[in-house]
């Protein structure tokens, strides 16, 4: 048969794509902005507690003489160098030795995320990862054709003889760890499990990768150092952070810090991927480490959400059914729920977004055989009359 006899199929999508499905986490966003409905979905943070004085004069200042024209052009793919060293300066501080040029500055850490996959794992690789984690990082593992295994832990982390195993069975090129205050369970790792998981990974020869988005929200506890900082870790942990949990999500500035040699690698793919991240809004997220009090501004951040935790975490104990489970966070935005065995989430949402509230069910989370009875609720952007307000609806929701 000739060519132009054959039928035509119509264009097609790469297969690379044709697995993934529509976020459930987005699809409810689109429910939040119901006013009705009391969201506890996204994980957003609160947009009344933005700094927006002192971002309007970071841009103000980035806009204006005798920088705007440079700030309106290209720039270089690294990113700002009064940003970088400023960043390197703050982490400096938490306890990560870092220089200027040990960073890369992203659009958000998601693309840290996926720089990283694109530098680290080929189709076919094993990305280790906890079990639920972050949904999104899991759609870019799965985007790159990796195959995501969990590896089994509890409440402080994956489980060390857990990972020897994993690493044993599959040499994974990858581990991805959120170690304080996870996406969505709350939980934080502590520094033995911290040591010991950096070990087995150096041990075996697997890059880590340290998303730590949340880790400047602390409410209560002792500051943890980032599994980068041990010496456990060696060369081969890179970390990740963002601006988008202790200034603004909208500006997508985050930063990936990586050891030399993989830092080469990263400034090529993300050339490949937008050359560099916006001029503008790098010089003026600089303007605003250099004249604000992020960390003043942090603080008033800190109390109302460490309120907020607080009005969720007193009520719950009246709202779940007897059997339910759920994490009591040390900091960041979530708490995880397990609700009895048998239930389902999904099915508790329809109920709950007619009765004018929103949650995550928890399945999603998961790269495989997903727990249907978890559900993931965020406390930031509600305040306390609203939460009650909120989780009595829940309670509603959960008796039919
Ligand atoms: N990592 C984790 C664990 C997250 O929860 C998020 C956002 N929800 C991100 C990365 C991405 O954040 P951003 O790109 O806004 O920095």
């Amino acid at each position: 048969m000739y060519a132009e006899q054959l039928p035509l199929a119509g264009p097609v999508i790469a297969r690379r794509v044709t697995g993934l499905n529509h976020s459930p986490v987005r699809q409810l966003l689109a429910l939040s902005a119901r006013p009705d409905v009391i969201s506890f979905a996204g994980g957003f943070p609160a947009p009344e507690l933005f700094d927006v004085d002192g971002l309007r004069a970071g841009f103000a200042e980035a806009l204006a003489d005798p920088s705007v024209r440079r700030n309106l052009q290209y720039s270089a793919t690294e990113g700002n160098a009064e940003l970088r060293e400023l960043l390197a300066e703050r982490l400096t501080r938490r306890g990560l030795s870092t220089g200027a040029s040990d960073l890369l500055t992203t659009n958000g850490s998601q693309q840290a995320l996926t720089m990283l996959t694109t530098a680290l794992v080929d189709p076919g690789d094993v990305v280790l990862v906890a079990a639920p984690t972050y949904l999104a990082a899991l759609q870019c593992f799965h985007l790159a054709g990796a195959r995501v295994v969990p590896v089994a832990g509890d409440a402080h982390g994956i489980a060390p003889d857990a990972l020897t195993e994993a690493c044993r069975r599959y040499r994974p090129s990858l581990l991805y760890l959120i170690p304080t205050f996870a996406n969505p369970t709350g939980h934080t790792m502590p520094l033995d499990r911290r040591r010991e998981l950096a070990e087995v990974a150096r041990r075996h020869s697997v890059w880590i990768v340290e998303d730590d988005p949340y880790g400047e929200l602390r409410y209560r506890g002792e500051h943890l150092p980032p599994v980068a900082a041990l010496p456990e870790a060696g060369e081969a942990t890179v970390y990740v952070g963002s601006f988008s949990k202790t200034s603004a999500p909208g500006l997508r500035l985050g930063w990936v810090r990586a050891p030399g040699s993989l830092r080469r690698t990263l400034m090529l793919v993300k050339e490949a991927a937008d050359l560099h991240s916006s001029t503008v809004d790098q010089a003026a997220a600089a303007v605003y480490l250099r004249t604000a009090d992020l960390d003043g501004h942090l603080r008033a951040v800190v109390a109302q959400y460490r309120d907020r935790c607080s009005a969720m975490l007193d009520k719950l104990p009246s709202v779940l059914p007897p059997g339910s489970r759920w994490t009591s966070p040390e900091g960041g935005m979530f708490v995880w729920v397990r609700l009895p065995d048998g239930a389902d989430a999904s099915h508790v949402l329809t109920r709950a977004v007619d009765l004018g509230v929103a949650f995550v069910p928890g399945s999603a989370f998961y790269p495989v055989d997903p727990d249907h009875a978890t559900l993931r609720l965020s406390f930031t952007t509600n305040t306390p009359d609203q939460i009650s307000t909120g989780l009595s609806r829940l309670r509603e929701a959960l008796r039919q």
